[in-house]
């Protein structure tokens, strides 16, 4: 599978797209969902080009999950819920929409999230 580095996310981290920013070290990057399927609807992505979480090195999971678990405790405390639904889709066959792997971190409740 060859990254496409037009993707929509290789752009926010050129920074020819704006985001809202969450969180931002050397290795990821945190940012509002454009659409959000529930308020504080969280995107994580590693700077690396990775298309799915298959193609992630090896040496990037530690900092992916570090920034998971800091902007998944930001999101519990920001919208004082217990739990965060986090999901990765990874393959256009699981609704991945962009080639850019991504992790989402919702702070609700599954029976609170967005239908239509
Ligand atoms: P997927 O379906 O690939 O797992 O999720 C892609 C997510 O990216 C969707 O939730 C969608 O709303 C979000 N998204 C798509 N384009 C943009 C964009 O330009 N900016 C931001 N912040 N999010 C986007």
């Amino acid at each position: 599978m060859s990254y496409d580095n037009q993707n929509i996310f290789a752009k926010i981290l050129r920074e020819e797209l704006p985001c809202i920013k969450v969180y931002e070290d050397e290795h990821t990057l945190a940012f509002m969902d454009i659409m959000p399927q529930s308020e504080g609807h969280t995107l994580v992505i590693p700077k690396v080009a990775a298309e799915t979480l298959f193609e992630l090195p090896a040496s990037h999971y530690e900092a992916c999950f570090n920034t998971l678990k800091k902007v998944g405790n930001a999101l519990k405390k920001a919208f004082g819920t217990e739990g965060i639904m986090m999901f990765q889709l990874s393959g256009a066959d699981a609704g991945q929409t962009v080639p850019h792997l991504h992790f989402h971190l919702l702070p609700t409740s599954i029976h609170t999230l967005r239908t239509s």
